[in-house]
């Protein structure tokens, strides 16, 4: 299928303390579409998230990219992790470097750019996410949002094919959410691939083109908005759209 990214096949990921995070999951996610992922707490959304860049081993199944299987001891792990951008909860900034040397850094290290050409690349994305102003400040002088913004263009500097979120709003005050989710809806119509973890059901609404639902680490049901809101299967769906959408 030329169109496909992930292939998961049959995979399983069982930790060293017999927790099962990941159950015979097998999923193909595909180019240019934005998946967002939801599910209650402790059904496996991070640790797939985590298998897919490679921060995870998986216990049992493959993961095919292109048709390679990238679950190969062979696998180049670190070209891997240039390809699939992630960006985490808790930002992940270095703290002791400026917003643009955060930005930087990857491109330096990992691509082997020149400073100048690093630069130029990180002073566009900071236009891009609207905080050119801020790239000689550090990470503690700035706002939640503003250090979520700088984190997606990091990962942005490496022109990955995907982007992975997991959770980028929720450790965010309220008032900040919608300036982060902006920067990703502006990701969204530039066609990128993204696989979002977000309880933000509008975001969900309004830009999935598939919901995959966990549960106890399955993927229970997947499919479009419409029929996720609208007219799911599975009761465990409905009951975990409610306790979101309707808490009380
Ligand atoms: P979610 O992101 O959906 O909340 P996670 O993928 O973080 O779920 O976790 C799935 C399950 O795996 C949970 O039961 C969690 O406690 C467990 N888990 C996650 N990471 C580890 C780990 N490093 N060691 C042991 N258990 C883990
Ligand atoms: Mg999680």
């Amino acid at each position: 299928m030329p169109n496909s990214l992930f292939k998961i096949d049959h995979l399983s990921k069982v930790f060293s303390d017999g927790t099962v995070a990941i159950d015979d999951v097998s999923l193909e996610l595909k180019k240019n579409q934005v998946y967002v992922i939801i599910g209650p707490s402790g059904s496996g959304k991070s640790t797939l998230l985590r298998t897919l860049n490679l921060m995870e081993k998986p216990t049992h199944g493959h993961i095919f990219k292109d048709d390679q299987d990238i679950t190969l001891k062979s696998y180049p792990i670190e070209k891997h992790r240039e390809r699939v951008g992630m960006v985490f909860q808790n930002f992940n900034l270095f703290p002791h470097m400026t917003v643009l040397d955060n930005i930087n850094s990857a491109q330096i290290h990992v691509l082997k750019r020149d400073i100048q050409a690093a630069t130029q690349v990180s002073l566009g994305l900071l236009e891009q996410v609207g905080l050119l102003e801020k790239k000689n400040h550090y990470p503690n002088q700035l706002s939640g949002g503003q250090k979520q913004r700088i984190a997606i263009a990091r990962a942005l500097s490496m022109h990955p094919e995907v982007m992975l979120f997991d959770e980028p709003t929720s450790a965010l005050d309220p008032e900040m959410i919608g300036e982060v989710l902006s920067v990703m809806k502006n990701l969204v119509h530039s066609g990128m691939t993204m696989i979002v973890v977000t309880h933000e059901m509008g975001f969900a609404k309004a830009f999935a083109d598939e919901i995959i639902v966990m549960d106890k680490g399955k993927v229970i049901e997947q499919g479009t908005p419409e029929v996720i809101f609208n007219t799911p299967k599975e009761p465990r769906t409905a009951a975990f759209l409610k306790s979101v959408l309707n808490p009380l």
